[in-house]
């Protein structure tokens, strides 16, 4: 293992010498990605027993990390391991345009955790021939299994997840939630009828198990110990036993006991007992989160992607935090929701900046930079939630870019200055908001059901696109400044609105081919609430498109219409969800949130080419080095950063590869 000491945290009696160098940020970039690393920020000042907790907890995460690929796709364990393999042992030329992409190829499949891209879905294209692979394979005296090998170059199975509405999403969508001849119908007649929990507490049916055919019937086969994943579980469950031990307190004790017993079980109210006991453990400064947790790669929503991020509490950002959620009531009853979705009173709504202290799965290496959990309605209304931000992932984003791309697609200079001066914060107040303040906000209808049901594939991009107007409305207020967490609010609200509108508007598209649509969920709802503002604001210009040396510009006049506006579109969508208004939620994303203008998608895309920067990021994670005594305890625990994203991607397949067929 090849790793670089990270130099800045002083050690006395190092050898190393300890410089004021600059962090590095930038790893590699390749395709359309960048490879970052992050700090740890406070680790050094945790005791050994909480050094103790985090590592076994990392552990732990990447214990179960062959999951996320085998269920993303049915053959991404097969095609990473042969072509890893040629990879360590392939000693022909390397200089070639072939080997390159060949390279290319790999690092992007390990970065999408399999052979489809993480956020387009679509699969990846090698930029190499099957000739030069069969070449390759033979070489090394490596075999891929045929339907695999040709999987790679065909036009088979081609969307990781299909959302369309109108097909088969089931059926065509190559994600291995369910089995081969399963269709969308069979989802919904199963579940019509499957056990969803007692009356009033649903569990997250399916959240756990792959749907297949079996003898003529549906049945479920869930990840567990001595089930479906059983051997990765195995190991996930090791460490977790281990963490248990140095638990800062009961309550975590209690939780990842917990934990283990839904992984031996796969019970899923046990699941449930778990995030209860979870949600309320707010004492200490380790926190985690591990299971099948995000459902977005299910067409249908109900199967989680396995996941384990490592956090370690940001004492400083958590103070600003606990603010707004203090005030999470006044934010409810001052919104401009209809009183009848308004929740009485907003309970449990903790919030804390995090730094992550180790990803695994599916956030990793393309991470979230806010995380709200848990996902079931009832538990998050009864028992409460935990939102948080992750602080130094944040971090590293904002300081590996530069100020070019904000030159080229602002307006003016005042626009510039302001989201030089108070872009950051903005960013984070609106993490902050949309986590705390937005996600616990309103309440559904008594009688309507769960947005999976009613919503069904709008429900992320609604909840989301809601969430996210809740945070646009308050940026925008005084109560920011009277609660201290901004020094002028409205220069605050002005770099804000700026800074959604240019990316809803024009810079997201980066991130899509010309032609394409819009379908990853935040994208869509970033560009619903962006156009619906625009042209909802149309009449009085409240958003100006202005046209200069052949270059759009989109320049707000009226902020306090925008606002206005924001806090109209809020009280939709709040309708919406607390109503399951299906139809209004399709007309919403359909009409604003999916179909792009090609004009401005070309020209956006034509001005971004002077700034080569590769449009999705994502981390290496640092490594914790155990350091050990003769007696093999654990005396330290020190931090390296891996010297590329290469080395840690075979580290990672030499010493987690859980899964053997
Ligand atoms: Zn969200």
């Amino acid at each position: 293992m090849t790793l670089l000491l990270w130099s800045c945290n002083e050690k006395k009696g190092d050898k190393i010498p300890v410089e004021e160098k600059e962090f590095e940020y930038l790893v590699d970039q390749f395709a359309d990605i960048k490879i970052l690393r992050y700090q740890i920020p406070g680790f050094e000042e945790l005791t050994l027993k909480e050094k103790k907790l985090v590592y076994y907890l990392t552990q732990a995460g990447l214990a179960g990390r062959d999951i996320m690929w085998d269920q993303n796709y049915r053959h991404n364990l097969k095609i990473r391991k042969a072509l890893e393999n040629v990879y360590a042992s392939f000693s022909g030329d390397k200089t070639t345009d072939d080997w390159k992409a060949f390279e290319v190829y790999l690092k992007r499949i390990w970065f999408s955790n399999g052979i489809h891209h993480h956020y387009s879905n679509d699969k990846i294209k090698p930029l190499f021939s099957t000739e030069y692979l069969k070449y390759l394979l033979a070489e090394t005296d490596i075999t891929l299994e045929d339907e695999a090998f040709k999987v790679i170059f065909n036009d088979e199975d081609n969307k990781k997840v299909n959302k369309k509405k109108g097909v088969d999403n089931v059926a065509l969508s190559a994600v291995n939630f369910y089995g081969p001849t399963i269709t969308d119908a069979d989802v919904e007649t199963f579940y019509k009828t499957a056990y969803k929990g007692p009356e009033g507490r649903p569990i997250e049916v399916g959240l756990n198990s792959t749907l297949i055919r079996e003898n003529g019937k549906l049945v479920e086969k869930v990840w567990k110990s001595g089930g479906l994943y059983g051997s990765a579980i195995d190991q996930v469950i090791m460490w977790l036993e281990k963490a248990k031990e140095v638990a800062e307190n009961e309550k975590q004790t209690k939780s990842l006991g917990l934990l283990i017993e839904y992984y031996k079980t796969g019970s899923l109210e046990t699941w449930d007992e778990y995030c209860i006991e979870w949600a309320t453990s707010t004492e200490g400064n380790i926190d985690w989160m591990n299971g099948f947790i995000e459902v977005y790669n299910d067409p249908k929503g109900y199967r989680g992607s396995y996941e384990g991020i490592v956090e370690i509490k940001d004492f400083d950002m958590s103070k600003k935090m606990a603010v707004l959620s203090e005030y999470a009531q006044w934010f409810e009853d001052n919104s401009p929701l209809m009183d009848a979705h308004k929740k009485d009173s907003v309970i449990g709504v903790t919030y804390k900046t995090v730094n992550v202290a180790g990803e695994a799965g599916d956030s990793s290496p393309s991470t979230p930079i806010g995380v709200n959990l848990p996902n079931s309605n009832w538990i998050r209304q009864q028992h409460g939630s935990k939102s948080v931000s992750l602080g130094n992932i944040i971090d590293a984003y904002n300081n590996v870019g530069g100020t070019g791309k904000l030159k080229e697609f602002a307006h003016d200079t005042e626009e510039i200055e302001l989201e030089e001066k108070y872009g950051k914060l903005a960013d984070k107040l609106h993490t902050a908001l949309h986590e705390v303040i937005g996600h616990a906000s309103g309440k559904i209808n008594k009688g309507v059901g769960e947005p999976k049901e009613t919503l069904k594939n709008y429900r992320s991009t609604i909840e989301e696109g809601r969430a996210d107007l809740v945070g646009l409305y308050y940026l925008m207020d005084p109560k920011l400044q009277e609660l201290g967490l901004v020094d002028d609010w409205e220069k605050l609200g002005k770099a804000a609105y700026d800074g959604y509108i240019r990316n809803g508007l024009m810079t997201q598209l980066v991130r899509i081919n010309l032609g394409d649509d819009i379908e990853e969920d935040h994208m869509v709802n970033r560009q619903w609430v962006s156009a619906w503002a625009f042209e909802k604001g149309k009449a009085d210009q409240v958003i100006e498109k202005v046209v200069k040396d052949g270059k759009t510009y989109y320049n707000i006049n009226d902020y306090a219409k925008l606002r206005d506006l924001f806090g109209q579109l809020l009280r939709e969508s709040q309708r919406i969800k607390s109503e399951g208004d299906f139809k209004a939620a399709q007309d919403l994303v359909e009409g604003y949130g999916v179909k792009v203008d090609q004009a401005i998608h070309a020209e956006v895309l034509k001005r971004n080419e002077q700034f080569k920067s590769a449009p999705y990021s994502g981390f290496v994670n640092p490594v914790l080095m155990p350091e050990t005594n003769d007696a093999g305890e654990i005396i330290d625990i020190k931090i390296m950063q891996p010297e590329n994203f290469e080395i840690q991607m075979m580290d990672y397949a030499k010493n987690y590869s859980f899964l053997t067929d």
